[in-house]
């Protein structure tokens, strides 16, 4: 099926309340034409620099997501444009994200990323750390990021029951951080494997690569 029919069939089964993510990750610009051409306007990377160089080729108005992990000193390459960061795991590079923010005079919106999954491998701060974090003065004086909620990545693995479970625990980390701060409205979990059982247990954004695109090559 051509990235056309994937992207349709896909979106004909996601509800309303569900956004999509392409994850164009290691994809040309030629494929991720293709998705825009068929309406996609969302699109996910993992690495600032490969989407600093698509935004520059390509149309205005796609709203570009950071999904992979960020480097403080990388956040500058990607503050004038990006418009959700899903990766945020630490004060230090929210406090980064808001000082690149203002040279822009924007206000950039963040996801705060759980460690959902057990393997070590996968990033995130436990649901404490997001509760500390959202409580502390310091994150108050952030005037040019705004939290809107949260992602998590489950373990690889055959397992659905415990996919299940881990999306369900992002499920309630989201419903305890959401009680602190109305801004919270986004659950970011499931990808091409596991996208549908992620909508069941309440994910609001799925970020989907190969379903899309086809599988990735990587050197
Ligand atoms: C690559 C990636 C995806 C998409 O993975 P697929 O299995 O190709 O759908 C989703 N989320 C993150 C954080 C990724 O790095």
């Amino acid at each position: 099926m051509s990235i056309k029919e994937n992207l349709q069939s896909i979106k004909s089964t996601l509800p309303e309340h569900v956004s999509l993510v392409a994850v164009s990750k290691t994809k040309p610009v030629s494929d991720l034409m293709e998705a825009y051409n068929a309406g996609q306007r969302i699109f996910g990377e993992n690495k600032i620099q490969e989407m600093a160089d698509k935004y520059e080729e390509m149309p205005e108005d796609i709203q570009w997501h950071m999904i992979g992990h960020v480097q403080r000193n990388k956040v500058k390459y990607m503050a004038e444009f990006v418009s959700l960061i899903h990766g945020v795991d630490s004060y230090k590079l929210l406090k980064e994200i808001n000082k690149q923010a203002k040279k822009y005079n924007r206000v950039i919106d963040c996801l705060l990323q759980i460690k959902i999954a057990e393997e070590d491998s996968k990033f995130g701060m436990s649901v404490k750390d997001a509760t500390a974090l959202l409580q502390s003065n310091e994150f108050s004086e952030l005037e040019n990021i705004k939290i809107v909620g949260v992602m998590g990545m489950a373990t690889f693995t055959d397992n659905m029951n415990q996919v299940e479970n881990e999306f369900q625990y992002l499920k309630s980390c989201y419903e305890n951080l959401k009680a602190l701060n109305s801004d919270l409205i986004t659950i970011s979990m499931g990808m091409s494997g596991d996208y549908q059982l992620a909508i069941d247990c309440g994910s609001t954004m799925v970020r989907v690569g190969s379903s899309i695109f086809g599988a990735r090559n990587y050197h």
